[in-house]
């Protein structure tokens, strides 16, 4: 039985079919491709009962990934991430079925490690030699390190402003790094002229195929945490919207082979304030996002004023009977204290917005009281020492603590 089912990469736009084996790029017609598998000969050869027997990392879900050969798999360990009870939140804000799926956890911190396992492997496989990207950070983090690993060279560029941690992981991992005076689409913009020139593989979100395939394994992980089922409403922060994306066709793919049945989660688009281009088509019922101007955020992994894969996110929000929200950085910050105090989590600005479109979509009645609701934290914490704020008094080494002034 062959590892992997792909079966041909096809054009969500115009229905192009193209070769899998082959690089390519964005369709003729300029939309992202999507790999497809031969669900069916997939659905006769393992079932969800072997899958849940196989090691915990993301590649047992390796029938519904692109990769074909045991020797190009690039791993670090990832995949099946908790999924934890807000309790105490859930409590506070009338969510009584509210859960974390915590990506914080997975290599490099974020989510993003999922995207560069799959699609490096690929990469490799496919013969690749220099990868380039543009990120707004943790990407560039993820796939220098997964780069690193399976001995390609990385070009990253980022904006200036991106998380410090991230330049770090890029130096150390001994990537080229490129910052530029400008936003993740003036990086693209750099990225695609370069690989242009040079012959590179270019690995800009959704311009290669696989990436995504990487992401959609969080929708099969919660498919299996769930019981082979899914919960009622998704919260996702979207930037590129990859992960949502991914999640939808993982969940779509499961119910062509007969895992999971009918039932959908409704999924809600959450962005920055300062940075909300779905959800403003969204409210417009459009077909496609506008460029946002002088796009800002404290979460920098959703600040993307435009995004390729805009269209295949509404897809999912109308499909779904879903919605897009946005919400103001205090709010976010204030989500982040609030995880961290309630319930031991510290959570990237971006996983904390989700929780700040929650407790709305709740006082809103969107989200009804026995609603299950699946919070994504997309990564750690960790990765934004500079969202929090520490002053903690400095005691005299010969001094006492103020033992009085702390009660249990
Ligand atoms: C990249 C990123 C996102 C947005 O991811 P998409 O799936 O491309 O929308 C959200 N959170 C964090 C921490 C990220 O790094
Ligand atoms: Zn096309």
């Amino acid at each position: 039985m062959p590892r992997s089912f792909l079966s041909h990469l096809e054009c969500p736009q115009c229905g192009t079919t193209y070769d899998a084996d082959i690089i390519h790029h964005l369709c003729a017609c300029g939309s992202p491709l999507l790999a497809r598998y031969d669900l069916a000969a997939a659905a006769r050869e393992v079932s969800p009962a072997d899958v849940s027997r196989r090691a915990p990392s993301l590649w047992r879900y390796r029938e519904l990934l692109p990769v074909r050969t045991d020797a190009c798999e690039v791993t670090l360990g990832e995949g099946m991430t908790p999924i934890v009870p807000l309790v105490r939140a859930g409590t506070l804000h009338r969510l009584a079925h509210l859960y974390l799926k915590d990506e914080g956890l997975l290599p490099s911190g974020t989510f993003k490690a999922r995207g560069a396992a799959v699609g490096v492997s690929r990469a490799k496989e496919l013969g690749a030699k220099v990868l380039v990207m543009p990120t707004n950070g943790n990407a560039g983090g993820a796939w220098a390190a997964y780069a690193a690993r399976a001995g390609l060279r990385a070009v990253v560029v980022m904006p200036e402003l991106a998380p410090l941690i991230t330049r770090h992981e890029c130096a150390v991992m001994g990537s080229h790094l490129f910052l530029v005076d400008g936003l993740i689409t003036d990086a693209g913009r750099l990225a695609g002229r370069a690989a242009a020139q040079a012959g590179w593989y270019d690995v800009s979100t959704l311009k290669e195929p696989y990436r995504i395939e990487g992401k959609k394994t969080m929708g099969y992980e919660m498919a299996e945490q769930w019981g082979w089922s899914v919960p009622d409403v998704v919260v996702y922060p979207t930037g590129g919207g990859v992960g949502l994306i991914g999640i939808y066709k993982a969940l779509q793919e499961m119910q062509a082979m007969g895992w999971i049945g009918p039932k959908l989660p409704r999924f809600v688009a959450v962005q920055a304030a300062g940075c909300a281009p779905i959800v403003r088509a969204w409210e417009r019922r459009a077909a496609v996002s506008e460029l946002w101007a002088d796009a800002a955020t404290v979460a920098f992994g959703i600040n993307v004023p435009k995004a390729l894969g805009d269209f295949l996110v509404l897809k999912a929000l109308y499909e779904t009977d879903g919605r897009a929200i946005a919400v103001p950085d205090a709010e976010i910050l204030a989500a982040q204290q609030e995880l961290a105090r309630q319930e031991g989590l510290f959570v990237c600005p971006e996983g904390a917005a989700a929780l700040a479109a929650a407790i709305h979509l709740r006082e809103e009645g969107w989200i009804a009281d026995g609603d299950q609701v699946l919070l994504l934290n997309t990564g750690t914490g960790l990765k934004y020492p500079e969202t929090v704020a520490a002053q903690p008094a400095v005691i005299p080494a010969d001094g006492e603590l103020p033992v009085d002034d702390i009660r249990g």
